[in-house]
């Protein structure tokens, strides 16, 4: 039998309705199998862990990624897989930072939450709990990754993007083929997930904060970026551009990025669009970013970009091998 540990963060997935008030309110990990008796039919033994608080994913930053982390490390030898309840907001960004933040990782950690409380007739929390579960201790195919699932479907994390805060298909993968379907049977696409490595497991305990997002957008002002260069201690900068990674060409805005970049800020490129990839040789808008120095992110989702930049600027120290680290897939978030 496998064992798998249940750690439950917090998000809509937790509420229940309490018997006396019909509130929703947060269940308690320990009566996991009160609210869900079914999954005692699952072919594994289920250990919980509730963080105290539990927080609404709106909560999640670096801290906790750093406990999430540290707390699989230390429990890693004595389980063969992780499920993860998170709240959806965030659940992208956490999905990414733990893939970077855990190297040479042999088991699969699933993350999941629902857009219904697990409280109420008609949630999408059951079957998300129950698949993430069973996929978890399967003994079919080896998921050495970070995952999200949901909707029947099991991404990898790191290329996930909350898409709809309506519909129960919350999250979308537009460079990257789900790794699973759930129907009758579990259909695994064992060519997309990553091969297990026999090296031993390496968990990072720094990020770096000291990073912003900049969207770009026709009303751009030069005045928006010169502020971003007055940020203290500014390292890095994802710089969300138009398509296929291109940005206003006007001098201004390209006299300030200048600006920021000499001030040893990574910047990084990676496209508002949510499939396809930053090319900066393609037109001369993404040409002239490259010029100053601009990295390209490829077809990284800003997730993954911006967690990957709190990752290499926390743990690496070299100029050179920053740039060269967050131009690499590290953990399958760029397609070769
Ligand atoms: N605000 C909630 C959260 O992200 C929404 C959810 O769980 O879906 O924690």
């Amino acid at each position: 039998m496998k064992n798998i540990l249940l750690i439950y963060t917090g998000g809509t997935i937790g509420m229940v309705k309490d018997d006396k008030t019909g509130a929703l309110r947060p269940f308690d990990m320990q009566k996991i199998y009160e609210v869900l008796p079914i999954l005692r039919k699952l072919n594994c033994n289920i250990d919980t862990f509730q963080f105290n608080p539990i927080i609404d994913s709106s909560d999640m930053n670096a801290e906790v990624w750093l406990k999430l982390a540290s707390y699989i490390k230390q429990n890693y030898s004595n389980y063969d897989g992780f499920v993860i309840l998170h709240g959806t907001d965030t659940m992208s960004y956490t999905a990414s930072a733990l893939s970077f933040l855990i190297e040479n990782l042999s088991k699969p950690i699933i993350i999941t939450g629902s857009q219904l409380p697990l409280g109420m007739i008609r949630t999408d929390g059951r079957d998300n709990i129950i698949s993430s579960i069973e996929i978890a201790a399967n003994n079919e195919v080896e998921i050495p990754e970070v995952c999200i699932f949901f909707d029947n479907k099991l991404f990898r994390g790191n290329r996930t993007t909350k898409i709809n805060a309506e519909y129960f298909e919350a999250f979308y993968s537009g460079n990257l083929p789900s790794l699973a379907k759930v129907g009758i049977n579990i259909s695994y696409k064992q060519h997309i997930i990553l091969p297990k490595t026999s090296l031993s497991l390496k968990v990072y305990d720094k990020l770096c904060n000291n990073v912003v997002i900049a969207k770009i957008h026709p009303a751009i002002s030069k005045e928006y970026f010169e502020a971003i260069g007055k940020i203290e201690n500014l390292q890095g900068m994802i710089l969300e551009t138009y398509g296929s990674g291109n940005a206003p060409t006007n001098k201004d805005f390209l006299y300030s990025l200048e600006k920021i970049i000499n001030k040893g800020v990574k910047v990084l490129n990676v496209t508002q669009c949510k499939a396809g990839k930053v090319e900066m040789g393609h037109y001369e808008a993404g040409y002239t970013l490259k010029e100053l120095g601009v990295i390209s992110g490829k077809d990284m989702t800003t997730e993954a970009a911006l967690t990957k930049m709190m990752f290499v600027l926390g743990n690496f120290s070299n100029q050179q091998e920053q740039k060269l680290l967050l131009e690499t897939s590290l953990r399958g978030e760029i397609s070769m």
